[in-house]
Protein backbone atom coordinates (compact mmCIF):
# COMPACT_ATOMS: atom_id res chain seq x y z
CA UNK A 1 0.00 0.00 0.00
CA UNK A 2 1.43 3.64 -1.22
CA UNK A 3 1.98 6.09 1.21
CA UNK A 4 -0.13 9.17 1.10
CA UNK A 5 2.95 11.20 -0.06
CA UNK A 6 4.35 8.63 -2.46
CA UNK A 7 1.12 9.44 -4.97
CA UNK A 8 2.17 12.84 -5.29
CA UNK A 9 4.51 13.06 -7.88
CA UNK A 10 7.33 16.12 -8.02
CA UNK A 11 9.21 16.23 -10.76
CA UNK A 12 12.80 16.90 -10.39
CA UNK A 13 15.29 19.08 -12.00
CA UNK A 14 17.12 16.69 -13.94
CA UNK A 15 13.17 15.50 -15.30
CA UNK A 16 13.86 12.07 -13.05
CA UNK A 17 9.93 11.59 -12.11
CA UNK A 18 10.35 11.33 -7.94
CA UNK A 19 8.04 10.63 -5.01
CA UNK A 20 9.14 12.35 -1.71
CA UNK A 21 7.61 13.03 1.46
CA UNK A 22 10.06 16.31 1.83
CA UNK A 23 11.43 17.09 -1.78
CA UNK A 24 14.81 18.44 -1.78
CA UNK A 25 13.32 21.91 -4.00
CA UNK A 26 10.01 23.22 -4.81
CA UNK A 27 10.25 26.11 -6.99
CA UNK A 28 7.82 28.64 -5.39
CA UNK A 29 4.62 30.91 -7.07
CA UNK A 30 3.83 34.30 -5.56
CA UNK A 31 1.42 34.93 -7.50
CA UNK A 32 1.62 37.56 -9.81
CA UNK A 33 3.60 35.65 -12.43
CA UNK A 34 0.45 34.79 -14.78
CA UNK A 35 -0.77 38.14 -14.73
CA UNK A 36 1.90 39.86 -16.02
CA UNK A 37 2.91 37.49 -18.53
CA UNK A 38 -0.75 37.93 -19.69
CA UNK A 39 0.36 41.75 -20.12
CA UNK A 40 3.30 41.23 -21.91
CA UNK A 41 1.38 38.77 -24.13
CA UNK A 42 -1.32 40.97 -24.61
CA UNK A 43 1.23 44.11 -25.20
CA UNK A 44 3.14 41.96 -27.86
CA UNK A 45 6.24 42.57 -26.44
CA UNK A 46 7.54 38.93 -26.05
CA UNK A 47 10.72 39.16 -27.71
CA UNK A 48 13.90 40.40 -25.46
CA UNK A 49 14.30 44.14 -23.72
CA UNK A 50 10.31 44.84 -23.57
CA UNK A 51 8.49 46.28 -20.99
CA UNK A 52 9.23 43.68 -18.15
CA UNK A 53 12.70 43.35 -19.23
CA UNK A 54 13.31 47.12 -18.34
CA UNK A 55 10.91 46.70 -14.75
CA UNK A 56 12.68 43.65 -13.75
CA UNK A 57 16.55 45.76 -14.67
CA UNK A 58 15.04 49.08 -13.22
CA UNK A 59 13.85 47.05 -9.48
CA UNK A 60 16.97 45.66 -9.65
CA UNK A 61 19.46 48.82 -10.22
CA UNK A 62 17.38 50.33 -7.83
CA UNK A 63 17.50 48.02 -5.05
CA UNK A 64 21.02 47.00 -5.02
CA UNK A 65 22.77 50.09 -6.17
CA UNK A 66 24.05 48.65 -9.27
CA UNK A 67 25.49 51.08 -11.99
CA UNK A 68 23.58 49.11 -14.59
CA UNK A 69 21.88 45.71 -14.66
CA UNK A 70 20.91 43.91 -17.87
CA UNK A 71 18.58 40.20 -17.93
CA UNK A 72 20.52 37.38 -19.62
CA UNK A 73 19.02 33.93 -20.26
CA UNK A 74 20.82 31.93 -17.95
CA UNK A 75 23.89 33.12 -14.76
CA UNK A 76 25.96 30.75 -17.29
CA UNK A 77 25.22 33.19 -20.23
CA UNK A 78 26.10 36.40 -18.11
CA UNK A 79 29.15 34.55 -17.16
CA UNK A 80 30.03 33.82 -20.90
CA UNK A 81 29.61 37.89 -21.34
CA UNK A 82 31.35 38.41 -18.40
CA UNK A 83 34.52 36.82 -20.13
CA UNK A 84 33.73 38.57 -23.29
CA UNK A 85 33.66 41.73 -21.83
CA UNK A 86 37.05 41.34 -19.21
CA UNK A 87 38.92 40.95 -23.01
CA UNK A 88 39.85 37.03 -21.79
CA UNK A 89 42.08 35.50 -24.45
CA UNK A 90 43.98 32.86 -25.41
CA UNK A 91 46.54 31.46 -22.90
CA UNK A 92 45.32 33.74 -20.47
CA UNK A 93 44.76 32.54 -16.61
CA UNK A 94 42.07 32.80 -14.31
CA UNK A 95 41.57 32.16 -10.48
CA UNK A 96 38.60 30.75 -9.52
CA UNK A 97 37.79 28.29 -6.85
CA UNK A 98 36.95 24.69 -7.72
CA UNK A 99 34.16 24.17 -5.48
CA UNK A 100 31.58 25.56 -7.54
CA UNK A 101 29.66 24.60 -11.14
CA UNK A 102 30.97 24.05 -14.01
CA UNK A 103 29.88 27.70 -15.85
CA UNK A 104 32.10 29.60 -13.68
CA UNK A 105 35.22 28.16 -15.55
CA UNK A 106 33.40 27.36 -19.17
CA UNK A 107 33.05 30.68 -19.42
CA UNK A 108 36.61 31.30 -19.46
CA UNK A 109 37.83 28.45 -20.83
CA UNK A 110 35.29 29.16 -23.99
CA UNK A 111 37.63 32.09 -24.58
CA UNK A 112 41.01 30.34 -24.46
CA UNK A 113 41.77 30.82 -21.41
CA UNK A 114 43.31 28.29 -18.52
CA UNK A 115 41.16 27.89 -14.76
CA UNK A 116 43.66 27.74 -12.34
CA UNK A 117 41.76 27.01 -8.92
CA UNK A 118 42.30 27.75 -5.88
CA UNK A 119 41.60 25.90 -2.47
CA UNK A 120 38.41 27.16 -0.27
CA UNK A 121 38.13 28.49 3.25
CA UNK A 122 36.50 25.62 5.98
CA UNK A 123 34.29 27.87 7.50
CA UNK A 124 32.16 29.65 4.04
CA UNK A 125 33.67 27.53 1.36
CA UNK A 126 34.21 30.17 -0.06
CA UNK A 127 37.75 30.92 -2.23
CA UNK A 128 40.82 30.98 0.47
CA UNK A 129 41.55 35.02 -0.24
CA UNK A 130 45.01 33.88 1.34
CA UNK A 131 45.48 31.30 -1.22
CA UNK A 132 45.09 33.80 -4.31
CA UNK A 133 48.12 35.55 -5.05
CA UNK A 134 50.48 32.33 -4.97
CA UNK A 135 48.82 31.63 -7.96
CA UNK A 136 49.28 34.81 -9.85
CA UNK A 137 51.47 34.93 -12.65
CA UNK A 138 52.45 36.95 -15.77
CA UNK A 139 49.54 35.21 -17.28
CA UNK A 140 46.30 36.23 -14.68
CA UNK A 141 43.83 38.03 -16.47
CA UNK A 142 40.85 37.47 -14.01
CA UNK A 143 39.55 35.94 -9.92
CA UNK A 144 36.04 34.72 -10.48
CA UNK A 145 34.80 34.83 -7.11
CA UNK A 146 31.83 32.32 -6.47
CA UNK A 147 29.67 33.18 -2.96
CA UNK A 148 28.74 30.21 -1.70
CA UNK A 149 25.23 29.85 -0.38
CA UNK A 150 24.66 33.26 -0.81
CA UNK A 151 27.26 34.36 1.80
CA UNK A 152 29.94 36.72 0.49
CA UNK A 153 33.53 36.05 0.09
CA UNK A 154 36.16 38.30 1.64
CA UNK A 155 35.84 40.90 -1.18
CA UNK A 156 37.80 43.42 0.40
CA UNK A 157 40.79 41.25 0.19
CA UNK A 158 40.27 40.19 -3.19
CA UNK A 159 39.76 43.63 -4.61
CA UNK A 160 43.08 45.03 -2.76
CA UNK A 161 44.81 42.06 -4.68
CA UNK A 162 43.34 43.02 -8.13
CA UNK A 163 44.04 46.10 -8.02
CA UNK A 164 47.73 45.69 -6.95
CA UNK A 165 48.14 43.06 -9.70
CA UNK A 166 45.62 44.85 -12.43
CA UNK A 167 43.18 41.91 -12.33
CA UNK A 168 39.69 41.84 -13.24
CA UNK A 169 36.83 40.56 -10.86
CA UNK A 170 33.68 38.47 -11.98
CA UNK A 171 31.31 38.26 -9.02
CA UNK A 172 29.81 34.90 -9.66
CA UNK A 173 26.98 35.42 -7.15
CA UNK A 174 24.16 32.83 -8.84
CA UNK A 175 23.34 31.89 -5.33
CA UNK A 176 24.07 35.40 -3.61
CA UNK A 177 20.87 37.96 -5.44
CA UNK A 178 19.82 39.97 -2.47
CA UNK A 179 22.83 39.02 -0.03
CA UNK A 180 24.95 41.56 1.31
CA UNK A 181 29.24 41.65 2.40
CA UNK A 182 29.76 45.25 4.40
CA UNK A 183 26.78 46.37 3.24
CA UNK A 184 27.40 46.17 -0.41
CA UNK A 185 24.72 43.50 -2.06
CA UNK A 186 26.76 40.47 -3.93
CA UNK A 187 27.67 40.89 -7.45
CA UNK A 188 27.76 45.14 -7.44
CA UNK A 189 31.29 45.08 -5.65
CA UNK A 190 33.79 43.31 -8.32
CA UNK A 191 34.21 44.83 -12.18
CA UNK A 192 31.01 42.15 -13.46
CA UNK A 193 28.77 40.20 -11.36
CA UNK A 194 26.69 37.41 -12.36
CA UNK A 195 22.99 36.47 -11.06
CA UNK A 196 20.79 33.56 -11.50
CA UNK A 197 17.08 32.91 -11.68
CA UNK A 198 17.15 29.09 -12.53
CA UNK A 199 14.07 27.71 -10.40
CA UNK A 200 16.54 26.04 -8.18
CA UNK A 201 17.49 29.24 -6.43
CA UNK A 202 15.91 32.02 -4.12
CA UNK A 203 13.99 34.27 -7.11
CA UNK A 204 13.11 32.36 -10.24
CA UNK A 205 11.89 32.47 -13.63
CA UNK A 206 12.37 29.23 -14.84
CA UNK A 207 15.98 29.75 -16.52
CA UNK A 208 17.59 33.16 -16.42
CA UNK A 209 19.96 35.19 -15.23
CA UNK A 210 21.84 38.85 -14.99
CA UNK A 211 24.75 40.38 -16.03
CA UNK A 212 25.92 43.28 -13.13
CA UNK A 213 27.96 45.98 -14.39
CA UNK A 214 29.50 47.94 -12.27
CA UNK A 215 32.65 50.51 -14.17
CA UNK A 216 30.77 52.76 -16.91
CA UNK A 217 33.02 51.77 -19.33
CA UNK A 218 31.58 48.30 -19.81
CA UNK A 219 28.06 49.48 -20.26
CA UNK A 220 28.10 49.71 -23.86
CA UNK A 221 29.98 46.82 -25.19
CA UNK A 222 27.76 44.59 -23.02
CA UNK A 223 24.45 46.05 -24.73
CA UNK A 224 26.18 45.34 -27.89
CA UNK A 225 27.63 41.59 -27.42
CA UNK A 226 24.42 40.74 -25.56
CA UNK A 227 22.54 42.00 -28.76
CA UNK A 228 24.15 39.59 -31.70
CA UNK A 229 26.88 42.30 -31.94
CA UNK A 230 24.89 44.82 -32.80
CA UNK A 231 24.25 48.38 -31.79
CA UNK A 232 20.31 48.08 -31.65
CA UNK A 233 19.99 49.59 -28.07
CA UNK A 234 20.99 52.74 -29.08
CA UNK A 235 19.28 52.21 -31.94
CA UNK A 236 16.14 51.62 -29.99
CA UNK A 237 17.73 54.14 -27.70
CA UNK A 238 17.13 56.62 -30.84
CA UNK A 239 20.91 57.70 -30.81
CA UNK A 240 21.66 56.26 -33.98
CA UNK A 241 19.37 56.08 -37.17
CA UNK A 242 19.98 52.33 -38.02
CA UNK A 243 21.42 49.41 -36.24
CA UNK A 244 24.30 47.34 -37.59
CA UNK A 245 27.28 44.55 -36.46
CA UNK A 246 29.63 46.49 -34.83
CA UNK A 247 31.76 43.55 -32.22
CA UNK A 248 31.39 40.09 -31.49
CA UNK A 249 28.33 38.94 -29.91
CA UNK A 250 25.57 36.31 -29.54
CA UNK A 251 21.96 36.49 -28.26
CA UNK A 252 22.48 36.70 -24.62
CA UNK A 253 18.88 38.39 -24.01
CA UNK A 254 15.98 36.31 -22.65
CA UNK A 255 12.02 36.62 -23.84
CA UNK A 256 9.84 39.19 -22.30
CA UNK A 257 7.84 36.51 -21.02
CA UNK A 258 10.51 35.15 -19.09
CA UNK A 259 11.10 39.01 -17.65
CA UNK A 260 7.70 39.35 -16.41
CA UNK A 261 8.09 36.09 -14.83
CA UNK A 262 10.76 37.25 -12.96
CA UNK A 263 9.31 40.89 -12.42
CA UNK A 264 6.41 39.45 -9.93
CA UNK A 265 9.28 37.21 -7.83
CA UNK A 266 11.78 40.13 -7.51
CA UNK A 267 8.96 42.73 -5.99
CA UNK A 268 8.56 39.92 -2.88
CA UNK A 269 12.55 39.24 -2.75
CA UNK A 270 12.64 40.54 0.60
CA UNK A 271 9.43 38.28 1.82
CA UNK A 272 11.49 35.77 0.38
CA UNK A 273 14.22 36.21 1.67
CA UNK A 274 12.92 37.14 5.24
CA UNK A 275 10.87 33.38 4.87
CA UNK A 276 13.97 31.29 3.88
CA UNK A 277 15.61 33.12 6.66
CA UNK A 278 13.32 31.73 9.23
CA UNK A 279 14.10 28.18 8.10
CA UNK A 280 17.46 28.40 8.24
CA UNK A 281 17.05 29.52 11.89
CA UNK A 282 15.04 26.76 12.46
CA UNK A 283 17.36 24.29 11.19
CA UNK A 284 20.33 26.32 12.86
CA UNK A 285 18.70 26.15 16.88
CA UNK A 286 17.45 22.56 16.27
CA UNK A 287 20.12 20.79 14.99
CA UNK A 288 22.39 23.15 18.05
CA UNK A 289 22.94 19.90 20.40
CA UNK A 290 24.37 17.84 17.40
CA UNK A 291 27.34 20.52 16.66
CA UNK A 292 27.63 20.55 20.31
CA UNK A 293 28.82 17.02 20.48
CA UNK A 294 31.33 17.31 17.41
CA UNK A 295 28.78 15.22 14.99
CA UNK A 296 28.01 17.74 12.43
CA UNK A 297 29.32 21.34 11.60
CA UNK A 298 26.49 23.81 10.84
CA UNK A 299 27.23 26.60 8.38
CA UNK A 300 28.59 30.47 9.04
CA UNK A 301 27.73 32.96 8.24
CA UNK A 302 30.95 35.64 8.77
CA UNK A 303 29.46 39.05 11.07
CA UNK A 304 30.33 41.43 7.78
CA UNK A 305 27.91 39.21 5.48
CA UNK A 306 24.57 39.07 5.34
CA UNK A 307 23.15 36.47 3.79
CA UNK A 308 20.02 34.76 1.56
CA UNK A 309 19.56 32.01 2.78
CA UNK A 310 20.29 30.34 -0.41
CA UNK A 311 20.67 27.10 1.08
CA UNK A 312 21.00 24.96 4.47
CA UNK A 313 24.14 22.66 4.65
CA UNK A 314 25.41 20.67 7.33
CA UNK A 315 28.73 18.80 7.12
CA UNK A 316 29.30 15.51 8.74
CA UNK A 317 32.62 13.66 9.89
CA UNK A 318 33.02 11.35 7.23
CA UNK A 319 32.08 10.53 3.58
CA UNK A 320 30.52 7.11 5.38
CA UNK A 321 28.31 9.21 7.68
CA UNK A 322 26.96 10.81 5.09
CA UNK A 323 26.15 8.15 2.90
CA UNK A 324 24.61 6.36 5.77
CA UNK A 325 21.84 9.55 6.39
CA UNK A 326 21.41 10.28 3.07
CA UNK A 327 20.12 6.59 3.19
CA UNK A 328 18.25 7.12 5.98
CA UNK A 329 16.63 10.10 4.56
CA UNK A 330 15.89 8.62 1.60
CA UNK A 331 13.95 5.34 3.65
CA UNK A 332 11.87 7.77 5.44
CA UNK A 333 10.96 10.03 1.72
CA UNK A 334 13.35 13.08 2.39
CA UNK A 335 15.65 13.93 -0.27
CA UNK A 336 19.24 15.98 1.04
CA UNK A 337 21.79 15.97 -1.74
CA UNK A 338 25.21 16.62 -1.79
CA UNK A 339 26.95 19.70 -3.84
CA UNK A 340 30.12 20.04 -5.87
CA UNK A 341 32.03 17.18 -7.20
CA UNK A 342 35.17 19.89 -7.44
CA UNK A 343 35.82 21.03 -10.66
CA UNK A 344 39.37 19.84 -10.56
CA UNK A 345 38.64 16.33 -10.10
CA UNK A 346 35.89 16.08 -12.65
CA UNK A 347 36.51 14.45 -15.73
CA UNK A 348 37.14 17.94 -17.40
CA UNK A 349 39.53 18.72 -14.39
CA UNK A 350 41.54 15.53 -14.82
CA UNK A 351 41.86 15.84 -19.08
CA UNK A 352 43.67 19.81 -17.70
CA UNK A 353 46.00 17.97 -15.47
CA UNK A 354 44.73 18.27 -12.06
CA UNK A 355 44.56 15.45 -9.55
CA UNK A 356 42.92 14.80 -6.47
CA UNK A 357 45.01 15.81 -3.51
CA UNK A 358 45.66 19.09 -5.03
CA UNK A 359 42.93 20.91 -3.05
CA UNK A 360 42.38 19.31 0.15
CA UNK A 361 39.45 21.37 1.39
CA UNK A 362 37.95 21.27 -1.30
CA UNK A 363 38.00 17.50 -1.37
CA UNK A 364 37.11 17.25 2.22
CA UNK A 365 34.40 19.10 2.51
CA UNK A 366 32.93 18.24 -0.50
CA UNK A 367 33.03 14.66 0.32
CA UNK A 368 30.99 15.49 3.92
CA UNK A 369 28.90 17.80 3.11
CA UNK A 370 25.22 17.79 2.82
CA UNK A 371 22.61 20.17 1.42
CA UNK A 372 18.53 19.87 3.44
CA UNK A 373 15.87 20.06 2.01
CA UNK A 374 14.76 24.06 1.95
CA UNK A 375 12.17 25.96 -0.08
CA UNK A 376 9.85 28.66 0.77
CA UNK A 377 6.79 26.54 1.45
CA UNK A 378 8.46 24.60 3.75
CA UNK A 379 6.80 24.23 7.16
CA UNK A 380 8.04 24.61 10.74
CA UNK A 381 6.99 20.41 10.84
CA UNK A 382 8.60 19.52 7.97
CA UNK A 383 11.99 20.91 8.91
CA UNK A 384 11.50 19.64 12.34
CA UNK A 385 10.61 15.96 10.75
CA UNK A 386 14.21 16.60 9.02
CA UNK A 387 15.53 17.06 11.89
CA UNK A 388 14.06 14.72 14.12
CA UNK A 389 15.25 12.13 11.29
CA UNK A 390 18.97 13.01 11.60
CA UNK A 391 18.96 13.46 15.35
CA UNK A 392 17.63 9.62 15.28
CA UNK A 393 20.89 8.83 12.91
CA UNK A 394 22.93 10.06 15.85
CA UNK A 395 20.96 8.85 18.94
CA UNK A 396 20.63 12.57 20.09
CA UNK A 397 17.40 14.07 20.70
CA UNK A 398 17.15 17.72 19.07
CA UNK A 399 16.75 20.94 21.24
CA UNK A 400 13.38 21.64 21.79
CA UNK A 401 11.89 25.48 21.03
C1 LIG B 1 23.29 27.89 -10.39
C2 LIG B 1 24.69 28.31 -10.58
C3 LIG B 1 25.19 28.68 -11.84
C4 LIG B 1 24.40 28.51 -13.11
O1 LIG B 1 23.26 29.28 -13.16
P1 LIG B 1 22.28 29.14 -14.44
O2 LIG B 1 21.35 30.30 -14.31
O3 LIG B 1 21.58 27.82 -14.30
O4 LIG B 1 23.11 29.21 -15.65
C5 LIG B 1 26.49 29.14 -11.94
N1 LIG B 1 27.27 29.25 -10.85
C6 LIG B 1 26.84 28.88 -9.62
C7 LIG B 1 27.75 29.03 -8.46
C8 LIG B 1 25.54 28.39 -9.45
O5 LIG B 1 25.13 28.03 -8.24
Amino acid sequence: MAKPWERAQQISTTGLVVNYRIPFNKPFIVGKELYYISQSVLQCQTSGDGLYTKKAQELMKGSFGAREILLTTSCTAALDLAAILAGVKDGDEIILPSFTFSSTANAFLLRGARPVFVDCRRDTLNIDENLIEAAITVKTRAIATVHYAGVGCEMDTISKIAQKHRLIVVEDAAQGVNAKYKGRYLGTIGDIGAYSFHETKNFICGEGGAIVLNRPELVERAEIVREKGTNRTRFFRGEVDKYTWVDIGSSFLPSDILAAFLYAQLENMDAITKKRQEIYRRYEARLQPLADRGLVTLPIVPPDCESNYHMFYIVLNSLDERTRLIEHLKAESILAVFHYVPLHTSPMGLAMGYHPGMLPVTETISERLLRLPMYYEMRETEVDLVVDEICKVFKVSPSTL
